[in-house]
């Protein structure tokens, strides 16, 4: 009988063993023995990319949450949520410098697929990565740091080179932020003002449903250092109330209305200790490089009317570059196009080769985690020197799974 289904319901997993060790010896003979298996974290990927025959969730795991004062750097258990991290961290004076928009996933699973949140100045989650401790297919127990050549290579690896046990993120003294909240900013004024939007606070997202001015807004996260926001953004005007993402839901989104409160109850969209929603949705993002951002969004609002309908809403980010061979930000700055889609895969799936299409021309790289149609993997130029890597870290490809197959290794 299969485990269950991933936080959307969407896919059920194709593995009926889902292995809880106490202890990394445990984990160690249990991967040592099993001919197929994998990582799961806390199951809030859209697809397939998990799933394996036999699976091993982290959760049962001592979190283990250390501060190291002298080096700035927290190491903790690969299972921990980024909710549970982020309150640890502010508790002893710490701070993360970004977060997603849901506080529940897992780090390990966050960075294995290049998950981000916004801010031009911030790279994707992984990028505060700062040492990494996995079990390998033959159960034996390997540390990677900066300075190892595969650095680069293993921090998002798709859960394709082991069982990341143990995580060591760089952090930063705890700091104060507001969320501030704009209404109705006209899509002219967008795409004329777009680099002056997202440099306007430390993290910047943009909401869209591709067709209603009404309905496309802009949250800036303002550290407390940094400028007060103005009265009027571009034809924009601030919301002095919380606002919902998704129509129906009680507000669960963190406070807003320009309240100063901590860097971990602002960051993300999302509360900790709410539901972010029914998990009645499905995702898609393509991350593309920040030049080319601009055509991106006119390619895909042109698409606006044949969107809208299956659209809860878009999310525009932003990220610096990065140096990680497979993230949305290798080696360029990017911006992110994101889809959360009402719960209609029938209508959904079959935008997506259409959506990428349109964004063809931009080089767009989907999310790894959420519903994609093709991966181009001319896109990703150390793609040859991963596959490498995974065949070195596991010889026999007990990691490997129908979602590598696909999108990784067939090439
Ligand atoms: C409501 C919602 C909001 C989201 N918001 C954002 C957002 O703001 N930004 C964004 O970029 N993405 C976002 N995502 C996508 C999400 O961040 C990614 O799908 C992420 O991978 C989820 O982590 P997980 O632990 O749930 O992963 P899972 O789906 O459980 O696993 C994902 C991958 O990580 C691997 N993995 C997990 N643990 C380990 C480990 N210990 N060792 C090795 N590999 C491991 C798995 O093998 C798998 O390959 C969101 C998803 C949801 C459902």
């Amino acid at each position: 009988m299969s485990i269950g289904t991933n936080w959307a319901g969407y896919h059920e997993y194709a593995a009926t063993t889902l292995h809880r060790p106490a202890s990394i010896d445990e984990l160690r003979e249990i991967v040592a023995a099993a001919p197929s298996i994998r990582a799961l974290g806390s199951r809030h990927s859209f697809n397939d990319l998990a799933d394996s025959a036999e699976l091993v969730s982290l959760e049962g795991l001592e979190p283990s949450i250390l501060v190291d004062d002298d080096s700035e750097t927290v190491s903790f258990s690969a299972g921990v949520r980024y909710g549970e991290l982020a309150a640890a961290l502010q508790a002893e004076g710490w701070g993360l410098r970004n977060m997603a928009s849901l506080p529940h996933i897992s780090v390990a699973g966050a960075i294995a697929t290049s998950t981000h949140g916004s801010g031009d100045r911030n790279g994707t989650l992984a990028r505060a990565v700062s040492g990494l401790e996995l079990v390998t297919a033959d159960g034996g127990l390997r540390t990677i740091s900066p300075a190892d050549d595969e650095f680069d290579g293993a921090v998002v690896a798709l859960g394709a080179l082991g069982i990341v046990t143990r995580i060591t993120l760089d952090v930063e003294p705890s700091y104060q932020m507001r969320q501030d909240v704009f209404a109705g900013l006209p899509w002219e004024r967008l795409l004329e003002n777009y680099d002056a939007i997202t440099s306007r606070a430390y993290s910047v997202s943009i909401f869209t449903d591709w067709v209603d001015d009404a309905r496309t807004m802009v949250w800036l996260k303002s550290r407390l250092d940094e400028r007060t926001p103005p009265k009027d953004l571009y034809g924009a005007k601030p919301l002095p109330d919380d606002v919902r993402l998704v129509e129906g839901e009680e507000s669960n989104t963190t406070q807003q209305g320009g309240v100063l409160g901590p860097w971990n109850e602002r960051l993300p969209h999302f509360k900790m200790g709410f539901t972010p929603s029914n998990g009645d949705e499905l995702q898609t993002e393509y991350l593309v490089p920040r030049r080319h951002a601009l055509d991106a969004f006119r390619a895909v609002r042109a698409l606006g009317p044949r969107i809208a309908p299956h659209l809860h809403i878009t999310e525009l980010r932003t990220m610096a570059a990065d140096s990680l061979w497979l993230s949305g930000a290798y080696e360029t700055d990017a911006t992110a196009i994101h889809f959360t889609w009402k719960n209609q895969p029938d209508a959904v799936l079959p935008l997506l080769p259409v959506i990428e299409a349109a964004l063809e021309p931009f080089d767009a790289r989907p999310h790894w985690g959420k519903l994609f149609h093709t991966v181009r993997r001319e896109l990703y130029p150390r793609l040859d020197d991963f596959v490498s890597l995974a065949h070195e870290f596991d010889p026999e490809g007990k990691f490997r799974n129908p979602f590598l197959e696909r999108n990784v290794f067939a090439g």
